[in-house]
């Protein structure tokens, strides 16, 4: 392929790490990682700071050697070759770019090294440059352009090189807000542009759930759960996941099974169930109904306080011992009292093991009433 045209794709590889791990000295930051981004797909790698995503990410580019284990990209095991030659490029947060070149040179840098010639360059960041809306900026130096155009610089750098894997680690929490999403926006264009095998590292869920193919979820340095955005939010494996994903997370409450209904630990009955023994049970704030039809099975729970903002309202309620959050529409009725009743589509609630916090799938399939 020659230069990066908007309407050629590269030619994506996928990443498999086979049994990677990653230790410095006898403390383990990652056991051992099974898994393969696949070619063409946008990955995002989401976890709590200190979980090994960055660490993750430079064992792939070869800035950390890993302590066991294989990485191969395509057909090649890299875990032991130099960055520059695993066909890899990498955005950081901290992109450095080189504040005495001009926006041209900064992007045309890893030619010149290649050894492309002036003309070969000129094509190439020009092409760069027009797909960034860098066109008009390529004279300045990296002092002379906003936040988020310097960032859009970084990009056009690692992209220059045609690379088969694109490996982004929160690039955009520099940002504000708003530019935080115009960049967003620009970089799930350029995905389905290009095509590159991308990794993209945050901790922030609404990148994760916008920009993925699918969603790796790392919990120190093991995998939670790797599957689609949509997947990971209706479905998700553990209560780990399902507190990481969502806004408010989703409410968690213990319940005690006897066979036949599940209870709040104050012995109000919540469900149907022919499971016993204790367990957590999930409602995501936005499941949560308000009881209007009289339902007697519908649960009491005791108003703490609300939120209101602007376009939804967040409302807080005591429910057995324990502080449920509700989501309710802007121009909803919520009742305004202070005892509520509450109920939930039984196939809204997720179930979870109360000692391993995994997921309980089908846990209330087999039951049929759809409400209590
Ligand atoms: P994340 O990017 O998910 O926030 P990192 O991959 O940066 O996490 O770090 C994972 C863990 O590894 C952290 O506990 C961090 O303190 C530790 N760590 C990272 N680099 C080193 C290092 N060079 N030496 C020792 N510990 C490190
Ligand atoms: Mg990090």
């Amino acid at each position: 392929m020659n230069a990066i045209d908007p309407a050629i794709h590269i030619a994506a590889a996928n990443i498999r790490l086979d049994g990677v791990s990653k230790s410095y000295g006898s403390v383990s930051i990652i056991p051992k990682l099974d898994v393969e981004f696949r070619a063409g797909e946008f990955t995002v790698v989401l976890g709590p700071s200190g979980c090994g995503k960055s660490t993750l990410m430079q064992m792939i580019a070869g800035l950390e050697r890993v302590s066991g284990g294989k990485i191969v990209i395509g057909d090649r095991e890299v875990q032991d070759l130099e960055p520059r030659e695993r066909g890899c490029a990498m955005v950081f947060q901290n992109y450095a770019l080189y504040p005495h070149m001009t926006v041209f040179d900064n992007i045309a840098y890893s030619l010149k090294i290649a050894g492309l010639t002036k003309g070969e360059r000129r094509v190439r960041v020009d092409v760069v440059a027009k797909m960034l809306g860098l066109t008009d900026y390529l004279d300045r130096k990296p002092g002379q352009l906003s936040g988020g155009q310097r960032q859009r610089v970084a990009i056009g750098r690692a992209i220059v090189r045609e690379p088969a894997v694109l490996l982004f680690d929160e690039p955009l929490s520099n940002l504000d807000a708003q530019l935080r999403h115009d960049t967003r926006i620009e970089l799930a264009d350029l995905h389905k542009r290009i095509g590159a095998t991308t990794v993209f590292v945050t901790h922030d869920q609404v990148e994760a759930m916008t920009l993925a193919d699918r969603i790796l979820i790392l919990n120190k340095g093991e995998v939670e759960q790797y599957d689609t955005p949509k997947a990971i939010y209706h479905r998700p494996a553990s209560i780990f996941v399902a507190r990481f994903i969502g806004s408010p997370p989703m409410n968690i409450l213990p319940v005690t099974g006897d066979g036949s209904v599940l209870r709040l630990s104050d012995g109000q009955p919540v469900a149907d169930c022919d499971l016993k023994g204790k367990f957590q049970l999930g409602i995501r704030p936005e499941d949560v109904l308000f009881d209007t039809a009289g339902n007697a099975s519908a649960v009491k729970a005791h108003v703490r306080y609300r939120e209101d903002l602007g376009s939804h309202s967040i409302l807080a309620a005591d429910l057995s011992g324990t502080t449920v959050r509700i989501t309710t529409p802007f121009g909803s009725q919520a009742p305004d009292r202070n005892v509520l009743l509450l109920t939930c589509p039984l196939l809204k609630l997720h179930l979870f093991d109360a000692v391993t916090g995994k997921a309980i799938p089908g846990a209330f399939a087999a039951t049929t009433k759809v409400m209590k």
